[in-house]
């Protein structure tokens, strides 16, 4: 009876959490109790699950034991971190009173909790949770219809980290490529656009988490007045012209970002629009494919972006990351970047000045945000003064330059506008050693404030108080191994020896020491006078932490006041890094100033591949520069092709990389590695590698590369670039060359772009007689004593096929199986002139009749196995690589 009751009695706290959770059913609940968060339910075990902690009970609920588990609120960072790479979203619940506040309201009464801010991918401001090199954002998606079946698409992007913010507009056929390009890390967007079964697959490849959000309240006009409250102005136009699905897309983020973050308010800088099409198209595909800031294999090292990052700051860094992520299609822009890399290219001495200033300049940006999100610390006032240092040194060092580049004038404007005040007020408040955390104290620097240095002193006299009152105990007593001490259990205490002690407990001495704790040879009392001394050190210790934590918020509140300019400054000093790191880079490994303009022009003298540069350079091998001209021949409107042939290992791919990122370093504003470059702005890059290249990969890969191969030639236009590397490779041969053949003939007189096309099919090189804009080039290779040597440079022509059956030699094929394939390459040649290749199978004469054996005996009439296997092929399925291991098959059977 009592004890069923009992069951089912729901304690207050039990009461208070199932409530709070069912405000928040798809994040994980970290319920603040003490010095831990704890977690219960379903939410204990996925935790205790992706964090290997322990799981254990608390109470019961319902008659059950509760499933619990907690992790210490010092260290939580580290578990939301894991938490959040592994996907889930936390809902941090913290005590909002004190809790002597619900002691005093008596009964049953719990302490105040509320859940103050939502941690999600997209959303974290922490040091530990943010890639230093790299830009958190989410991404807010909108659309309006335009036809009856066609969207289009917004996305805003927001970086709560540093305040950025962002819209751009995309078609749906875009869409996927403006993800790529802002490489978000979580993606929000209203239940009925995530619903849309167009989309699912877009979802599904982005791999970072999409989160539906209810679409009340974000119609345009709800929408409109969002953004207006929050940037408290009256008319968006201040902003420029914005569509409405930028509008409901800004809107949205705003949304996610109050969602999230709860009372706490970002410094958002308002949104910036992009216009479409102001950066230079790079599909997902083609981004992967060039390993443009990750590798094929996920890794940032020996991407582009690694092998020219030379930037100091973070900032910088995830500003080279942005650009390079998004190259420019803006001529005005490109040019201006470059000249301001070019100031600090030729002026060697202001690039070190400022590079050795920059070197010293940490995050404001973000030290700024978790200020304004109050989750700064004392460090953070450390970033901004130690930041503002830096901007007053570059903005004196820019200052005293006459002419320098536009660039630079505008970064040295933007450091000027900061108010002295506010580095100052900084300096003077804060001490030169910081602990991690306000609470600990400390921060304030001795003879900012009197009522602090006061209490201070009083702490600081009460310790040499204490030192008198153990000499005077000791005196008194006789016993001259008496010390104080004090602990966080009894606070400060007298201690003498076991021995001494028995004396303390009788009188006299009883009167003034009153027994505590005996401890293992030792004794511990306390004293009247040094309670009276520890309340006086508490109460100081108290009031001086009330006063150093009241001049954190003033000068947080400083700050905040000031944001907008400190965030520009940061950006400034961002842009003042990349352009010298570029600089900086171009002069190191003798990079050249491209010229770019509205021309179809691309002439690429002696150029490189970075990537393949640097890796040959660690091994002291050098790269061969290749030259490449895609120009529109005289008298023509439209760029040339290229069709590259040359034995694997050659440096095709290479070569039709290193054009490529010729292209995104010039319109990201970046000198290129060339003796010189002239490129006419490009507007789409594309780049596609056949599937053959692992062959383990089989049919399905197919069919990815000729989907993307469609792409291609259904979007690229006249000032796209395409790469094509061994497309149709991952089919049976004539399947192959066809599909190539005919793509080759649609770039030239469908797309009329300028494009690379490299091929193992030599009969494609005949092409060039029929296509008037279409050149052949092949990477020389030569024989030196029979072995083949590859000089990867790339010369006019085509390639002399035989150079496969040399590899192949290199490659320790047995002697005999080289002689044969010479042989058999001869007669393919002469056949390909004369008859279909299936035909020349059977005028062949046997692999057998020439290997080194004596030719066998006629053999009896009967079922012979090699004639069979021969009849049972199908030569037209036969990839080369079949082929050969067919021969083998055979040659067995022989
Ligand atoms: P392919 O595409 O013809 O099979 P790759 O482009 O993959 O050949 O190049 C193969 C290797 O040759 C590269 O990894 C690199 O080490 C070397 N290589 C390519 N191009 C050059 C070059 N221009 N100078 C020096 N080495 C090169």
């Amino acid at each position: 009876g009592a004890a069923a009751a009992a069951d089912v009695r729901v304690t207050p706290m039990m009461a208070q959490y199932l409530e709070i959770k069912a405000g928040h059913p798809q994040s994980l609940l970290f319920y603040r109790m003490g010095d831990f968060y704890e977690l219960f339910f379903g939410d204990a075990e996925q935790a205790s699950r992706t964090l290997g902690i322990v799981l254990t009970k608390r109470g019961k609920h319902l008659g059950e034991d509760i499933p619990m588990c907690g992790v210490p609120v010092d260290r939580a960072d580290e578990y939301l971190e894991r938490l959040i790479a592994a996907g889930h979203r936390v809902a941090v619940c913290e005590q909002t009173e004190d809790p002597a506040e619900a002691k005093r309201r008596g009964g049953k009464s719990v302490v105040k909790r509320d859940v103050v801010r939502l941690v999600t991918p997209g959303t974290v401001t922490e040091d530990r949770l943010l890639d230093p090199a790299r830009a958190s954002l989410f991404v807010a998606v909108a659309r309006r219809r335009v036809s009856d079946d066609a969207h289009v698409y917004a996305l805003a992007a927001v970086d709560i980290s540093t305040g950025r913010f962002s819209v751009i507009e995309a078609l749906a056929a875009g869409l996927g490529a403006e993800l790529a390009r802002l490489d978000p890390r979580e993606v929000v967007v209203a239940d009925t656009i995530y619903d849309d079964p167009e989309l699912a697959g877009l979802w599904r490849d982005l791999k970072v988490l999409v989160t539906p959000i209810a679409r009340d309240g974000l119609d345009p006009a709800s929408a409109e007045r969002r953004l207006k409250d929050y940037f408290g102005i009256a008319s968006l136009d201040a902003f420029g012209a914005f569509s409405r699905a930028e509008i409901v897309a800004a809107a949205t983020a705003l949304a996610y970002v109050a969602r999230t973050q709860l009372d706490a308010r970002p410094s958002l800088a308002p949104p910036r629009r992009a216009a479409a099409g102001s950066t230079l198209a790079i599909d997902a595909a083609t981004r992967a494919n060039l390993e443009l800031a990750r590798t094929l294999g996920g890794e940032r090292a020996g991407s582009l972006l690694a092998t020219i990052d030379c930037t100091l700051t973070p900032g910088g860094g995830r500003l080279l990351a942005e650009r390079l992520a998004g190259p420019s299609t803006d001529l005005a822009l490109i040019t201006r970047r470059h000249a301001a890399v070019a100031c600090l290219v030729d002026d060697t001495i202001l690039r070190e000045r400022l590079r050795a200033a920059l070197k010293a300049t940490p995050d404001m940006a973000r030290a700024l945000s978790r200020l304004t999100l109050g989750r700064g610390g004392p460090r953070d006032l450390a970033s901004l003064r130690q930041g503002l240092a830096a901007a007053g040194e570059i903005a004196a060092l820019l200052g005293a330059e006459t002419e320098i580049a536009v660039e630079l004038t505008e970064a040295a404007d933007a450091l000027r506008r900061l108010d002295p005040a506010l580095a100052d007020a900084l300096d003077a408040a804060l001490a030169d050693e910081l602990p991690l955390l306000k609470r600990d104290g400390g921060f304030v620097r001795p003879g900012y404030d009197a009522g602090l240095d006061e209490a201070r002193l009083l702490q600081a006299d009460s310790r040499k108080f204490i030192a008198g009152l153990q000499a005077r105990y000791g005196a008194d007593t006789g016993c001259r191994t008496l010390r104080i001490k004090h602990n966080n259990l009894i606070g400060y205490f007298v201690e003498v020896p076991q021995t001494a002690g028995e004396e303390f407990v009788k009188p006299p001495l009883n009167a003034t020491f009153v027994h505590r704790q005996t401890m293992a040879g030792a004794m511990r009392f306390s004293t009247l006078e040094l309670g009276e001394l520890e309340a006086k050190i508490a109460s100081a210790a108290d009031r001086s932490l009330k006063i150093e934590l009241a001049v954190f918020e003033a000068l947080t509140a400083q700050l905040t006041g000031a944001a907008p300019a400190i965030q520009a400054a940061a950006d400034a000093l961002a842009a003042l890094d990349v352009a010298a790191a570029l600089a900086h880079l171009a002069v190191e490994r003798r990079w050249v100033r491209p010229v770019v303009d509205a021309s179809l022009a691309f002439v690429l003298d002696g150029a490189r591949h970075p990537v393949v540069e640097a890796a040959l350079a660690r091994g002291g091998q050098p790269f061969v520069g290749n030259d490449a001209d895609l120009s529109p021949p005289a008298g023509t409107e439209a760029g040339r092709i290229l069709l590259v042939t040359g034995p694997n290992m050659a440096g095709k791919s290479t070569y039709l990389r290193q054009n490529a990122l010729a292209v995104v370093l010039a319109q990201m504003g970046a000198y290129v590695p060339a003796r010189s470059a002239h490129i006419g702005l490009v507007d789409r890059l594309f780049s596609r590698v056949g599937a053959a290249d692992d062959l383990a990969r089989g049919r399905s890969t197919f069919m990815v590369e000729m989907i993307e191969t469609a792409a291609i030639l259904n979007q690229a236009g006249p000032r796209s670039l395409v790469i094509l590397d061994e497309i149709g490779r991952g089919t049976a041969t004539f399947d192959g060359l066809s599909i190539a053949w005919a793509a080759i003939e649609h770039l030239h007189h469908g797309n009329r772009c300028r494009a690379l096309f490299a091929t193992h099919y030599h009969e494609l090189t005949a092409l060039s007689e029929r296509l008037a804009r279409l050149a052949n080039v092949t990477m020389r290779v030569t024989d030196w004593q029979g072995e083949v040597v590859f000089l990867h440079e790339v010369v006019a022509g085509a390639a002399d096929r035989s150079y496969g059956i040399q590899v192949a030699r290199l490659a320790g094929l047995p002697p005999a199986v080289i002689e044969r394939a010479k042989l058999i390459l001869a007669e393919l040649e002469k056949g390909e002139r004369e008859k279909p290749v299936a035909a020349l199978i059977d005028d062949l004469p046997l692999f057998a009749a020439v290997a080194s054996r004596p030719a066998a005996a006629p053999a009896a009439p009967g079922p012979d196995p090699l004639r069979e296997a021969l009849e049972g092929l199908d030569v037209d399925d036969l990839t080369p690589r079949a082929a050969l291991d067919t021969l083998y098959r055979l040659q067995a059977l022989a």
